[in-house]
């Protein structure tokens, strides 16, 4: 399965957990070297890239719950984190919904990069200038605008994290969804 395929942030997940963490059933993965299983530093990379993935969601929650009743015990499950995100911050009013939203699709699009999937940054258009085609930078880290128009008065291209790709992406789908009610 590719995870273009997959689209929300806890499918990606699961994909994560399931098929780039854990060995599948039945195979030894110190005798199986077959081209679909990751090797061990990748797994590694994986298992440290979840973990700092789910306590960054607790975190998050726990943060934006400050002055309401304390969040339940999260999950030790880190492919439950997401409901149970969702489950703990029904509550919040539209603000800090939209945080936790954007911190959601931010890691979903974190979790599609760590499995090499860099083309689910194509399809969101630069928050400046609306063009689409942006582009992930591995060595940076970060996202690039193609568009030679965006850049600044030095041809440097405009760039962006993928924390402001989210926002971004959040607040347009809640201004369309604002739109149609
Ligand atoms: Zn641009």
């Amino acid at each position: 399965m590719h995870s273009g395929d997959i689209t929300s942030p806890a499918d990606r997940l699961r994909l994560l957990q399931d098929e780039y963490l854990t060995p599948r059933a039945g195979h030894r993965a110190e005798r199986t070297a077959t081209t679909t299983e990751p090797s061990t530093p990748i797994r590694l990379a994986v298992f440290d890239h979840i973990r700092a993935s789910v306590t960054e969601a607790v975190e998050t929650v726990v943060a934006n719950r400050e002055g309401n009743t304390a969040p339940t015990q999260p999950p030790n499950d880190p492919r439950l984190v997401y409901r149970w995100m969702v489950e703990e911050t029904a509550d919040l009013d539209a603000s800090r919904q939209q945080v936790i939203d954007s911190l959601m699709y931010r890691q979903g699009l974190q979790h599609a990069i760590v499995m090499g999937d860099t083309d689910i940054i194509r399809r969101h258009p630069c928050p400046s200038c609306v063009t689409w085609g942006l582009v992930w930078d591995d060595d940076r880290e970060q996202v690039v605008c193609p568009n030679r128009y965006c850049a600044d008065d030095y041809g440097q291209p405009t760039t962006w994290t993928l924390a402001q790709i989210a926002e971004d992406h959040i607040a347009r789908k809640n201004h369309r969804a604002a739109r149609a009610t």
